[in-house]
């Protein structure tokens, strides 16, 4: 590659280092050079898809230990697909007459506390099939007896959804919840859309498992769903119906393909020794800021990934954390911090997107920015809880 921002500057778009994590917002992640050369091989070529939808079964199968699989336009896209295959089956009739009728079992069971948005609310990824979200117990406690009445003979599907989104206490484990539903023969669909666990949940008792092709993996944006052949089979029919919106291209297949061979052989350990040097790097430089405090924290789901909390005193920095994350995202490269929780007092700085010599940039954009306190003054804070949808809604104004 030539110079980090020769492309950005020859489009005329705003430099970018991403500390956030895999963000739809900023391109979701940036693919290796294999996976850039396998796009590229299918971008010039035809090729039957049916075909190359095949070899993408074999790989998720390997990788996975699923009977099967198939790639889709994104996890939301799988999510939407494997709830319809549960829907109609292998039935092509009922599967073009969804989202209008979705016959008989047009329930999908989900626990309350897994009702997130993850951009979109995961509600409507289930209603785009035709059918309806059952919500079972309260969003920080369901029981067992509240999923056992919800089984009856009109769900399709039961909706698992593992992710730093979802409540994390007072939720039914997913081998319980897999355990009840198979009991009444109710399939389990996990959305584990930005989890590194290929297996897990599978062998926890998942009949279907949806993952992001373009997070964790760094592939093209895609979305991978793995799982029982049967209902596997019946996602993949959605292609002739709802699914056509959610197309896939030969290029983002190839290119997922490519991903997921790359991360059989990925140097993990390498990348975590590397995350860690930016999390200490970034811990030097913070030390001795008054009115800040950092911690490395864990992922709260598990993820071999960790993160820096930085802790930010408003009292005595004379801003708060929004506004910390504000005049960092209106430097030159901008640099966007991880603000989910930005209201509780402070961001995030997540290692795993950087680029070579971006740690260092960061790091000196700390000490820059805290030290600022004009700047601090002026900036406008970020807006975590509405911010996504300002972006919209201002797009294309005149
Ligand atoms: C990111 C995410 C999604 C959406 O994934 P896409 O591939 O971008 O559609 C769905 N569910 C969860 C839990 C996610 O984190």
């Amino acid at each position: 590659m030539t110079g980090m921002w020769d492309w950005h500057d020859a489009q005329g778009l705003s430099r970018v280092i991403n500390v956030s994590g895999t963000m739809t917002g900023l391109g979701a992640s940036v693919t290796a050079a294999p996976v850039q050369q396998a796009v590229a091989a299918a971008m010039g070529r035809f090729v039957k898809m049916h075909e190359l939808q095949a070899s993408a079964s074999e790989v998720i199968a390997r990788l996975t230990g699923a009977e099967a699989g198939f790639m889709t336009a994104s996890a939301s896209a799988g999510v939407s697909l494997s709830l319809a295959g549960c829907m109609t089956g292998l039935n092509p009739g009922a599967a073009e007459a969804l989202p209008r009728d979705p016959g008989q079992t047009p329930n999908v069971v989900v626990q309350m506390g897994h009702l997130c948005g993850y951009g979109a609310p995961i509600s409507q990824a289930v209603e785009l099939t035709g059918g309806a979200v059952r919500s079972i117990g309260q969003s920080t406690l369901c029981t067992d007896y509240a999923l056992e009445a919800a089984l009856d003979e009109t769900v399709a599907a039961a909706l698992y959804v593992v992710s730093h989104h979802v409540v994390h206490y007072g939720q039914i484990p997913l081998r319980r919840f897999a355990e009840i539903c198979h009991a009444r023969g109710v399939p389990v669909v996990v959305d584990a859309a930005s989890e590194y666990d290929l297996r897990g949940f599978l062998a926890a008792g998942a009949d279907i498992v949806i993952y992001s092709g373009h997070k964790f993996l760094g592939g093209p944006t895609s979305g991978i769903v793995a799982g029982r052949r049967d209902l596997v089979r019946a996602g993949y029919l959605q292609n002739i119906g709802i699914g056509r919106g959610m197309k896939i291209g030969k290029e983002s297949i190839a290119g997922a393909i490519a991903a997921l061979e790359a991360w059989e052989t990925r140097d993990h350990d390498g990348i975590r020794a590397r995350e860690r040097a930016a999390l200490d790097l970034w811990t030097g430089a913070l030390a001795g800021i008054d009115g800040v405090a950092a911690r490395i924290v864990p992922d709260p789901t598990g993820n071999p990934l960790d993160r820096l909390e930085v802790h930010v005193d408003a009292a005595r920095l004379g801003a708060g954390a929004g506004s910390v994350a504000g005049l960092l995202a209106s430097r030159d490269p901008a640099i966007i911090v991880r603000d989910h929780e930005v209201e509780l007092g402070y961001f995030q700085l997540d290692p795993c997107n950087l680029l070579p010599g971006q740690a260092e940039i960061v790091a000196e954009a700390l000490v820059t920015a805290l030290s600022d306190k004009a700047g601090l003054a002026q900036a406008a804070p970020v807006d975590a809880r509405n911010g996504g949808v300002a972006g919209y809604l201002n797009w294309g104004a005149v």
